[in-house]
């Protein structure tokens, strides 16, 4: 290692020594010559004086260039050393690395990205970035990198979907850098990117199951009411029974007119029994989340007449004071109505055995939310149960499942909402649900 080092000093010097020595040798000859005589002693002493200080800067400039290699060397190492540890970095890397130019020629990558990609080192070097991005995001990536890494220097993480070699298309997220040079002009970016695809499987499976929940809680809810349904669908049976054999008579009477408002009666009752069918089956049915602007106090009319069902057999009287005039929600209609069913179902339990049974929905706006209040005058809630209310398989009731405020809990928070409990201040509980109003629509 020190005689690598010192090789270049080693042959500088010798250089330097050749050439001084020689041309003192040469210098001398020339005298001798154009004088004539042989060299005297004195020649030689002033030949032995220049070769000593030959010799002797020789040692000075080897000892200069000793250092002087020795910094070098050093240096080097330690570039070298800096290199090892960022390419041991850049390779143990569990997230993609990828350097490109400006203009999106790529200048470095490490092993995962190109396994992310399917594409070798050598591949992708003779790609540009944009080849790898469906077109789709060329655009919103551009936005990022124009308002956030040309501004700041880098971006916040943010995703989008990368072409495999294979073709098949997958997520990502990522964070871009800029890099600058000792002038401060852009020279490249580097992103460290993360595959997602495994993330999202399991988003889709968690949305799958939670939507299955809800459906469940929903099917859990219209049995609770099955007595009461079979009650409100006896009523129009009845009279479409009524209003038959009155048109029958009629008929047989040969009184036609009077047959005739019989039988529209009775497809009034037909039609009416069929909403109630109707409204029931939506209201289970299995159905993706589908949200859309929406007006709160149609979704509480909705909500009621399939809530209230049996409401007033049980001697329940319901209020309503409803503002008008409220700003939409981006909602799910259907889900929205299953937390308000399970609220007025609770509602009603709490006030199956007491004197007063008033129910009251309300509803408001303030600038930041929409508010929806159910309020009952029941027996209040337990105290065994207050602290963990929305949490699931909490319920004092017998034949409860103790899911309803939770699933209610996580369909709120999922529209962005907050949903709480508190005293009612004339005795009983009050639920208040709160949902974002929409945002305005864009002018087209
Ligand atoms: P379940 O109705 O199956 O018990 P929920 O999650 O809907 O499940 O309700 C959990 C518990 O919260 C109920 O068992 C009851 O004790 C309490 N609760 C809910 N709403 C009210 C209310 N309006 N008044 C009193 N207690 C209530």
């Amino acid at each position: 290692m020190v005689a690598m080092k010192s090789r270049v000093a080693w042959r500088i010097s010798g250089i330097y020594v050749g050439f001084g020595e020689a041309w003192i040798v040469v210098s001398s000859m020339l005298v001798w010559l154009e004088v004539g005589q042989p060299p005297s002693l004195a020649s030689f002493l002033e030949m032995g004086k220049g070769s000593i200080f030959v010799l002797a800067t020789a040692v000075l400039l080897f000892a200069m260039l000793r250092r002087w290699e020795g910094e070098i060397h050093q240096r080097d190492e330690e570039l070298r050393r800096s290199e090892a540890r960022y390419r041991l970095l850049h390779e143990s890397l569990r997230d993609g690395f990828v350097q490109i130019t400006m203009d999106g020629r790529f200048l470095d990558c490490n092993a995962v990205y190109c396994d992310m990609l399917g594409y070798t080192a050598a591949d992708l070097l003779k790609l540009n970035y944009l080849d790898l991005t469906p077109p789709r995001w060329h655009g919103p990536e551009g936005v990022i990198i124009a308002k956030q890494v040309m501004v700041r220097g880098y971006s916040d993480v943010y995703e989008k979907e990368y072409c495999r070699k294979n073709g098949t298309i997958f997520p990502v997220e990522l964070r871009t850098i800029l890099v600058r040079d000792d002038t401060g002009a852009p020279l490249s970016m580097y992103a460290i990117v993360r595959d997602i695809s495994e993330r999202r499987t399991q988003e889709a499976r968690a949305a799958l199951v939670r939507e299955q929940l809800i459906h469940a809680g929903r099917v859990q809810e219209l049995g609770q009411v099955s007595a009461g349904i079979a009650h409100e669908l006896n009523q129009p049976l009845a009279a479409m029974q009524n209003y038959a054999a009155t048109a029958k008579r009629w008929i047989e009477r040969g009184d036609a007119v009077a047959a005739s408002e019989a039988i529209a009666k009775t497809c009034e009752q037909a039609k009416r029994a069929g909403d109630i069918i109707q409204r029931m089956r939506s209201f289970v049915e299995k159905r993706d989340t589908n949200k859309t602007r929406d007006d709160v106090n149609a979704i509480i009319r909705e909500a009621t007449a399939l809530g209230l069902i049996g409401a007033k057999s049980i001697g329940i009287e319901a209020r309503y004071n409803l503002a008008p005039d409220l700003p939409l929600v981006i909602a799910d209609r259907v889900q929205i109505e299953q937390v308000l069913v399970n609220l007025l179902h609770n509602a009603m339990d709490a006030m199956a055995e007491g004197p007063q049974r008033i129910l009251t929905l309300s509803s408001s706006a303030s600038a930041s939310a929409v508010e929806i209040i159910v309020s009952d005058t029941g027996k209040g809630i337990p105290a065994t149960v207050v602290d963990s209310l929305f949490q699931p398989f909490v319920t004092t009731k017998q034949s409860g499942m103790g899911i309803g405020l939770a699933i209610s809990k996580s369909i709120i928070e999922a529209h962005g909402g907050e949903i709480f409990a508190e005293p009612n201040p004339g005795g009983g509980t009050r639920f208040c649900v709160r949902l974002p109003p929409a945002p305005p629509l864009c002018e087209a």
